[in-house]
């Protein structure tokens, strides 16, 4: 075993411990042609110039309001098994419970866009102004993604300075409520996360409020432990596909360095 290395392990050196990730709005800064493409507009296709305007208005409206931040819990391997199992009811087989096990470290994480981005969008709609409403909802619903994938660098980022991961570890953050993770496993993931520090209550039907947060585990270790084949038996109702891609980017990645 390495020397530090937190997952599934006795020693715990420099392990964070509700590390609260203050994110500045660059690293959240929300994407045209990416947000464009999450409402069908493909990078090929022209907006009209309405639909621009009304973009940069709701990303003018994004930035004056969102207020980041996150927060990072290490666990160990056996302890994460505990808050994986949730309340009994994620699938018999899933991706992460193969993934998890081979880790080398484990973190908890919750991010929020915020308060005040959640309550425009609903006073949006419910002022009548679904363009707007649906413009901020998408740009939000981007950078709370984004916002996770920030999570994961500076995971990565900690763990490389702290000589604890090398130039082939990858992190990649995993949900409930996705790939055969049931939402309920929301519960157990609160309970020792505590992310009511940065502002995310759980209600329950296990949705978060603010609406724009993410949360899940940072699972750190060499890139062939996450890549899977996607023939579960939930797969086939899965309409977005999208560990095809997360898979692919790390392939391209080796080639890249290569
Ligand atoms: S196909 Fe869909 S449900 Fe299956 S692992 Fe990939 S993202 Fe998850």
């Amino acid at each position: 075993m390495a020397p530090g290395r937190a997952a599934g392990g006795k020693e715990k050196l420099n392990v964070m411990k509700n590390e609260i990730i203050n994110y500045s709005l660059l690293d959240i800064e929300p994407d045209r042609v990416a947000i464009f493409e999450t409402q069908g507009i493909g990078p090929g296709v022209k907006p009209s110039a309405r639909v621009i305007k009304l973009y940069y208005s709701a990303v003018e409206l994004f930035m004056k309001l969102a207020e980041p931040i996150g927060i990072i819990h290490e666990i160990s391997i056996p302890e994460f098994a505990r808050v994986y199992e949730g309340e009994g009811l994620n699938e018999a087989d899933t991706p992460l419970q193969h993934i998890f096990e081979q880790a080398s470290h484990l973190a908890l994480f919750g991010a929020t866009i915020g308060l005040q981005v959640s309550e425009k969008i609903a006073q949006l709609l419910e002022d009548g102004d679904l363009s707007m409403g649906y413009m901020l909802d998408s740009a939000a619903s981007f950078c709370a993604d984004k916002a996770a994938a920030a999570a994961e660098q500076f995971f990565l980022e900690s763990l490389l300075q702290e000589g604890r991961a090398g130039d082939s570890t990858v992190v990649l953050n995993y949900s409930p409520g996705y790939c055969g993770w049931h939402i309920s496993g929301q519960g157990k993931l609160f309970q020792y996360l505590k992310p009511q520090t940065i502002g995310i209550t759980l209600n329950k039907s296990y949705l978060m409020m603010p609406i724009k947060s993410v949360s899940g585990v940072l699972v750190a270790g060499e890139r062939k432990i996450h890549a899977f084949k996607n023939n579960y038996p939930f797969c086939k109702e899965c309409g977005t596909k999208t560990c095809r891609e997360r898979i692919k980017s790390l392939s391209v990645a080796v080639t890249k360095k290569n």
